[in-house]
């Protein structure tokens, strides 16, 4: 995808919360690293006076496989209770990082709890239950880098999303 044709979508993402949360207190979460760059471009297409705040967990991925579980390596600065919450994540592929941490905040007495990602992967979802509110792009099972995503912290800064063609090279 190139800037562009990010730009232009996030723009309707954009607007389409600023048309479902008017009247209420949202807070957008970035789950760091990967969101930065799309939370960014994101809530200055949001109309609204909104919050964000930030968590990082690790991945399951880091660990054995078999763990399925996420550990929390920075929490939310500020409470959600009562508030309106959007988590705001990079890609969506297996769901398990996010079904974790939406099981996470859900605890947290939110008055809403919802996601927007800005690209999701067609992988069988760990928890059918996993309801993507807001998507950017559908897109293919290939390792995607750019935009805020990286291989190895690396491409983070690519102003497009691309496919990493030789994930040894990358
Ligand atoms: P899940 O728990 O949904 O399987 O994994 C989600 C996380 O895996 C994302 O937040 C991201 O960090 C990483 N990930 C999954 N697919 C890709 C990809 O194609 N490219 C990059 N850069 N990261 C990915």
């Amino acid at each position: 995808y190139s800037a562009d044709e990010i730009a232009a979508r996030v723009a309707e993402l954009g607007k389409q919360i600023t048309a479902d949360y008017a009247g209420k207190d949202l807070v957008l979460v970035g789950v760091l690293k990967g969101s930065v760059i799309f939370l960014s471009d994101l809530m200055r297409g949001i109309d609204l006076n909104l919050k964000i705040d930030f968590m990082a967990v690790s991945s399951y991925k880091d660990e054995t496989v078999s763990s399925g579980d996420v550990e929390i390596l920075k929490d939310l600065t500020h409470s959600i209770r009562g508030k309106d919450v959007i988590v705001v994540e990079d890609i969506v592929d297996t769901g398990l990082t996010l079904f974790r941490l939406m099981e996470i905040l859900g605890s947290r007495g939110a008055n809403s709890l919802r996601i927007a990602t800005l690209l999701d992967k067609p992988e069988p979802r760990i928890k059918k239950e996993l309801k993507i509110d807001y998507c950017g792009f559908q897109i293919p099972n290939k390792f995607v880098v750019g935009y805020g995503l990286d291989a190895a912290n690396r491409y983070r800064n690519l102003p497009f999303i691309g496919v990493v063609i030789n994930p040894e090279e990358a």
